[in-house]
């Protein structure tokens, strides 16, 4: 099997000093298996073993669920290379070599797949374990097979095996597992045989089969329900599938001088340069995890195995070095012999990453590069993200302290199950998830939830290891509450609180608060301005955002924005109700042609001067894209049929015209198709006293703030634009409007004259609307609705949601740019319009400014920008910078 390892092998080996494979194989060989390779070519201490390929995985969905013919054949030669490196033979009965069977894709998805450990024994084999090492241990690993065979590979629910060893504990009145004789586990042994025997299950005695039916099942827990739900949840499609692991067993549960653990080479809550982890003593992988004793901190080992300790330390922070980013690794000791069993590039939160992130940089492990790359998008949201306003004030509403598992604030209602935190969520509440534990089955309520509060479970139990992942503030462990489920409430001494009732968490301190504590959101200073400096140098793209008020306007400043890409006039519209109301007499007048349409418009101008002034003031000469009306006018009309005659009337008394008269025209601009009839530049096309009236009031509000000494650069933008005579139709009209207002002044005011480019025939013709405009900014919400005829307002819950389950689409269009048709759409405009004016100026405007894979993609094909709302500007700022290192 060594000699040929090219790529069209099923089956590579891991051991120490020899590997097949290696860290960069994750597609193929899973993040487990490339990394144990990778461990085992470094000289890392490990269970050697050989990894079944996702190809494999793949093969076996498309025959039906069935292993490919000669695979077996291939395992066996390949596990014959682990027998002679272990010394011990798979199925033998006096020097048994037990294996197992471990899941691993590429990208890790943590306890969402199976794992069987201890495959290889039967009946027989036991009792030559039994006499090799001793009793105790040899019946322990039975039973331990037993159960995870039983629950992962014929599906007997694993409550049942709770309940055998729950009840021989309470009788022979042991509170732990290993406090168990020999005798009590034999006997636990032969209670799950009972198990199987009562579901109608029989446990294969031949460890070939055992091992077989083993691999199958870790192919088929790839679409088990909450792996599936993991991956959707998480956004994790293209992949293959999942490797099987197949590795020599090391015991943990040996003796007292053994035992297991996990280990972080950084703090993954905070970035902390030290140590984070827990082990127990006498204990199996599973253990740790499963909360069945309380593991000791990793500190503790300094003292209690100081040898051991100093190696592990070592050990992982070499792995560290080598891999170049923290560590999450998983270890054993079996009598004194340490085993490193997994490594990985650890989850962490945003505040974490960004330390690390500093920290590797300033250690000289990593350039500035790829410390910008060791960030993502989601870290950067939540070191956004609130914190609470004053941890002191709150004090006294403190009910309880738990562990600090993953920070933040978070404030919610309180909730007891996954399925009702995610219909409240749905419904629009916030809730804190309170449960003892978590487990895999309530990661769609965790990802519904602001916070995570459980009674049971250390740093690094499921609810703490899917909390940091997400950045859901989470406390864990906090043993002072009483969870009652069932009756959905939580006893904190003498308190009770139930379904529905307000409580704050603070996931950086512990803290469960009473009631609704106020939030703040962090700033960008310290640490993180360093960072964002780093992201800026590198970063090719500018980055603007969509603002309709000066409050909006200072916040994306704060957040670095360099400018408005897309102001909506019409936003202005409804800010007040004699605005609304002046709207409305303007449309009617205009419907009517009434004379009284001039009074309207003037009364309007006069307010989107004001606002524009507004605008222009806190942008301090930074530029401002300002389009022009857009939407149909019928959005601006009540949508019920009393208010709309109210208004009818109103403006029939106002306009000295009959309210019936009023009435027809207003229902007249009801269109079937409103998002392709008469809006965008149609409008100022059929009305050009809108146009007039909107150029003057932008060119009066940059004359008088220019006269206060501050620059303004409006660019005045032509929405819908598919027709080159439209565009120039606009144009015309803009900058005569701008000339009455700027001939007769002193003072200069530069605007640009530019267009969306929203309409597919407006993206072919770019070229000729390039004569004209001086810029153009592309909407891609509306390209993409046009191009793929797809309405941004009813599709998802038709069926995009059924396409990205089935595969059709990866993901919605309206959040990730379909690159390959709407964006071939952008490349060709690009092109095309840079023909003809070479130094036009190009940006986009639509929700995909902010989404950082559509950047990317906007980065490579030489857009000038990004415009997004003000709260996604750091993160389109980072997108910007990885795009530019990456491409
Ligand atoms: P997961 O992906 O859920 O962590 P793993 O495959 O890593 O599943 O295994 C589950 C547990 O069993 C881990 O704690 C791991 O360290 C332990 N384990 C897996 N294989 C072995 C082995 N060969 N010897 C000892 N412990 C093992
Ligand atoms: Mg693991
Ligand atoms: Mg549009």
């Amino acid at each position: 099997m060594t000699a040929d390892n090219t790529n069209s092998s099923r089956v590579f080996l891991f051991m120490k000093g020899k590997s097949d494979g290696n860290k960069k194989m994750k597609q193929l060989l899973g993040g487990k298996g490339a990394n144990l390779c990778e461990m085992g070519r470094c000289g890392v201490n490990i269970p050697p073993g050989l990894t079944i390929t996702t190809d494999v995985c793949q093969e076996f969905y498309k025959v039906g669920c069935n292993l490919p013919p000669g695979l077996m054949d291939e395992v066996r030669d390949a596990l014959s290379e682990v027998e002679n490196n272990m010394g011990k033979k798979f199925g033998d009965k006096s020097n048994p070599l037990l294996v197992s069977v471990r899941s691993g894709a590429a990208i890790s998805m943590p306890g969402m797949m199976d794992t069987v450990l201890n495959v290889g024994l039967n009946d027989k084999i036991v009792v030559g374990l039994s006499e090799l090492v001793n009793e105790r241990f040899a019946f322990d690993c039975y039973r331990r097979l037993l159960q995870m065979f039983g629950d992962v590979v014929l599906g007997i629910d694993h409550e049942l095996f709770e309940h055998e060893i729950t009840s021989i504990k309470k009788r022979t009145g042991v509170k732990f597992d290993v406090e168990l004789t020999s005798k009590d586990l034999k006997e636990l042994v032969n209670a799950y045989k009972e198990v199987y025997a009562k579901n109608g299950k029989e446990f294969p005695q031949d460890p070939w089969e055992q091992l077989r039916m083993g691999i199958d099942a870790v192919f088929r827990s790839w679409n088990i329900p909450r792996a599936v739900k993991y991956r959707e949840l998480n956004k994790i499609t293209s992949l293959k599938g999942t490797a099987v692991n197949v590795q020599a067993m090391v015991y943990g549960n040996y003796n007292d001088n053994s035992g297991t653990g996990v280990l972080f080479t950084r703090n993954p809550a905070n970035g902390e340069n030290e140590l984070f982890g827990e082990f127990l003593i006498n204990a199996q992988g599973e253990d740790v995890v499963a909360g069945i004793r309380t593991p000791m901190p990793i500190s503790l080992m300094k003292n209690s195995m100081p040898l051991i300790y100093e190696e592990l330390y070592n050990t992982v922070k070499m792995l560290e070095t080598h891999m170049k980013d923290m560590q999450d690794t998983e270890f054993t000791i079996q009598d004194g012999r340490l085993f490193m069993l997994q490594t990985r590039n650890g989850k962490r939160t945003g505040n974490a990453a960004l330390r690390i992130a500093i920290d590797l940089v300033n250690e000289g492990l990593v350039t500035k590069d790829e410390a910008i790359l060791m960030v993502e998008p989601r870290h950067l949201d939540q070191l956004l993200h609130p914190m609470f306003e004053n941890e002191k004030a709150y004090q006294k509403d403190v009910l309880a302290k738990g562990l600090a598992a993953s920070p933040g604030a978070a404030v919610g209602r309180l909730v007891f199950d996954a399925d009702t935190a995610e219909s409240w969520k749905a419904r629009g509440e916030n809730v804190i998830l309170c449960r003892q534990e978590t487990s895999p089955e309530d990661v769609g309520g965790m990802h519904a939830a602001e916070g995570i509060l459980t009674s049971r479970g250390g740093m690094t139990s499921h609810a703490a290891v899917v909390a940091r992942g997400w950045g859901r503030p989470c406390v864990c462990g906090c043993e002072q509450l009483l969870v009652d489920v069932k009756e959905k409430t939580l006893k904190i001494g003498d308190v009770i609180l139930r379904e529905g009732d307000w409580v704050s968490i603070n996931g950086t301190t512990g803290e469960v608060i009473s009631g609704q504590k106020p939030v703040k959101k962090p700033s960008l200073t310290g640490d993180l301005g360093t960072f964002m400096e780093w992201v800026d140098a590198r970063r090719k793209l500018k980055v603007l955002t969509n603002a309709d008020t000066p409050e909006d306007a200072l916040v994306a400043i704060s957040n670095g924005a360099e400018g408005i890409g897309l102001c909506r006039t019409e936003h202005m519209f409804f800010s007040t109700p004699q605005r609304i109301a002046a709207v409305r007499r303007m449309i009617a007048a205009v419907e009517l042609e009434s004379p009284a349409v001039k009074e309207a418009l003037d009364e309007l101008r006069e307010y989107q001067r004001q606002d524009f002034e507004g605008i222009f003031r806190v942008m301090k000469g930074k530029s401002v894209t300002i389009r022009l009306l857009d939407p149909p006018l019928h959005e601006f009309l009540p949508h019920e049929g009393i208010a709309l005659q109210k208004l009818c009337n109103q403006i029939a008394t106002e306009l000295k015209v009959s309210a019936d008269d009023v009435q027809k025209r207003l229902l007249g601009l009801n269109e079937s198709n409103p998002m392709m009839g008469l809006r965008g530049c149609r409008l100022g096309i059929v009305h050009p006293e809108i146009t007039v009236m909107q150029t003057k009031a932008i060119l009066q509000a940059a004359l008088n703030v220019e006269k206060e000494g501050i620059h303004v650069h409006p660019h005045i933008m032509i929405p819908l634009v598919g027709i080159e005579d439209e565009l120039l139709n606009q144009e015309q009209l803009v900058r005569s409007a701008a000339n009455e207002i700027l001939e007769n002044s002193e003072t200069k005011v530069e605007y640009q004259v530019g267009t969306m480019i929203e309409v597919p025939r407006g993206a072919l013709r770019a070229g000729d609307l390039a004569k004209t405009a001086e810029f153009f900014s592309f909407g891609t919400n509306d390209l993409t609705q046009l191009s793929m005829g797809i309405s941004r307002d009813d599709a998802q819950a038709k069926f995009l949601t059924y396409y990205q389950k089935h595969g059709i689409l990866v993901s919605d269009p309206f959040d990730t740019l379909d690159t390959l048709g709407v964006g071939e759409l952008v490349r060709i405009a690009v092109e095309r319009g840079r023909k003809t004016r070479p130094d036009l100026d190009i940006g986009v405007c639509g929700e995909h400014g902010g989404d950082p894979a559509s950047i990317a993609f906007f980065n490579s094909i030489g857009l000038n920008y990004v415009s997004c709302s003000p709260l996604r500007v750091p993160i389109a700022r980072l997108a910007a910078a990885q795009a530019a290192i990456q491409n």
